[in-house]
């Protein structure tokens, strides 16, 4: 005999299962509808989202900003006082690059073999978005009885930086709600691994360095000074950084993390046969306990014949929780002042020799502290392992998203990213989603917002 809860459970999944070919149109909708960011063009998508969305009665609100762009707020009721539950998922996908590496074109939504949908954004994250709205749409055709709110927040510009999208919309339209728990609809997917749960993340700075130093003829070298040879200098001196950084202890070590992936293994023995066979994982495990940095852009020269004067590189940095910017552009310029350089705002008098920078991108890391504790993550782990019969695991995310702005504001701390695909294929060519994971998030989070919101003497 199922008691209610069960039934309750039972009657989401099947009716999931009826409306499978419904749900996949609506995400092939999605995906053949343009919102590259740049530039953006949001609002073509939330269109279409207001639209499905308001054939179930399901009040929602779009808000416009800059050129085609905004953001839409969805309610599944009108009461806040029990608790509050936020989905989050971003509109804006990066743009498809070259056309031509492509199998499908990246707008085709094309299905294969009744088993992937490939386009741009269908992992990254049409496909999260897709299944969340969706699910509010399952509770409120089922006409499920809730003691609290599901609220969707669809955002603008989390391609970019992310200001305009999620964090206008905590500050500016739902700062007066109470909010108890926040899921982010990104791929938590990283094959040959089973679905992860995300508590946490890396910060991402990114730097604009310039070297300005004096043309010249190149058959007089020694009249210029050359920029290229400056940044030279700075590159290969960069590693300094990691001792002239104050030091931080990772949140979370090296054995804990492998700790965690372990658990989705038979045993331990199982696991550390597959993470010594396995460099890839090692090295993606190993990320989230040090700062990584990459020079990812060079420019410099002008002419095959011409000693250059400007030469500039982006740094990027991924920083681990306490450690701050600010440590990280004195060590730049300790390491350019070490070779024999100036900083702009350092040089006396007439000096065309100095270097620069600028910042391009700063975004703190982000942690939930006690996710441990929660019963909350516990209960979301628990339907992840029952919808897709094996075990999830918590962990990091390797990139960044807008997770962020909920739990660094005191927003929302309890903040988890899961989502439907693999993350490898996100930003990549011939991306594409599982059409069986993509279903399976629905589930997911129809029931993880039917057991939250529901008060617990109701429901057994
Ligand atoms: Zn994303």
């Amino acid at each position: 005999m199922l008691n209610p809860r069960e039934m309750t459970e039972e009657l989401i999944k099947e009716y999931i299962d009826d409306k499978r070919e419904e749900f996949i149109d609506f995400l092939v909708n999605l995906i053949q509808t343009d919102s590259y960011n740049p530039p953006g063009n949001e609002l073509n998508l939330a269109k279409i989202i207001k639209n499905y969305l308001d054939k179930d009665g399901i009040k929602n609100e779009i808000f416009k900003f800059g050129n085609n762009r905004a953001n839409l707020v969805a309610y599944l009721n009108n009461n806040f006082k029990f608790k509050n539950l936020i989905f989050n998922g971003h509109m804006d996908v990066v743009p498809s690059g070259n056309v031509s590496e492509w199998k499908y074109h990246p707008l085709s939504g094309e299905i294969k073999r009744n088993k992937y949908i490939y386009g741009r954004g269908s992992t990254d994250m049409k496909g999260g978005l897709a299944a969340m709205i969706i699910s509010l749409k399952v509770l409120k055709s089922l006409n499920i009885k809730l003691d609290g709110n599901l609220i969707l927040h669809s955002v603008a510009d989390e391609e970019t930086i992310g200001d305009e999208g999620t964090e206008w919309i905590i500050k500016n339209i739902s700062n007066s709600i109470d909010c108890n728990f926040t899921v982010i609809g990104e791929p938590t997917g990283f094959k040959p691994l089973p679905k992860s749960i995300i508590f946490g993340e890396r910060g991402h700075l990114q730097i604009r360095i310039i070297a300005n130093g004096i043309s010249s003829h190149s058959s007089f070298p020694a009249m210029g000074k050359n920029a290229i040879y400056m940044i030279n200098d700075l590159i290969n001196n960069i590693d300094k950084i990691d001792d002239y950084i104050p030091k931080v202890n990772p949140p979370i070590t090296l054995d804990e993390l492998k700790q965690l992936v372990s658990v989705t293994f038979p045993d331990e023995q199982a696991f550390i046969k597959f993470y010594n066979e396995q460099p890839l994982i090692q090295n993606f495990i190993k990320v989230f306990t040090t700062l990584t940095k990459s020079v990812t852009i060079i420019k410099g020269g002008i002419k095959d014949n011409v000693i250059p004067n400007i030469c500039e590189i982006t740094m990027d940095f991924r920083l681990l929780p306490l450690q701050k910017t600010e440590d990280i552009i004195s060590a730049i310029r300790r390491i350019i002042n070490e070779c024999g350089y100036k900083m702009k705002d350092q040089i006396e008098g007439e000096n065309d020799i100095f270097f620069d920078y600028d910042i391009l991108l700063d975004k703190e890391a982000s942690y939930w502290k006690n996710w441990r504790d929660s019963e909350e993550i516990k209960l979301f782990y628990n339907i992840v392992n029952k919808i897709y019969l094996q075990k999830p695991y918590y962990f990091l995310f390797p990139a960044c998203s807008d997770a962020v702005y909920y739990r660094n504001s005191n927003y929302c701390e309890k903040t988890i990213l899961f989502g439907p695909g693999n993350a490898s294929l996100a930003h990549a060519s011939n991306e594409s989603i599982e059409l069986n994971d993509f279903i399976n998030s629905i589930k997911v989070y129809a029931l993880f917002a039917y057991n939250f919101l529901k008060k617990k003497e109701n429901i057994l």
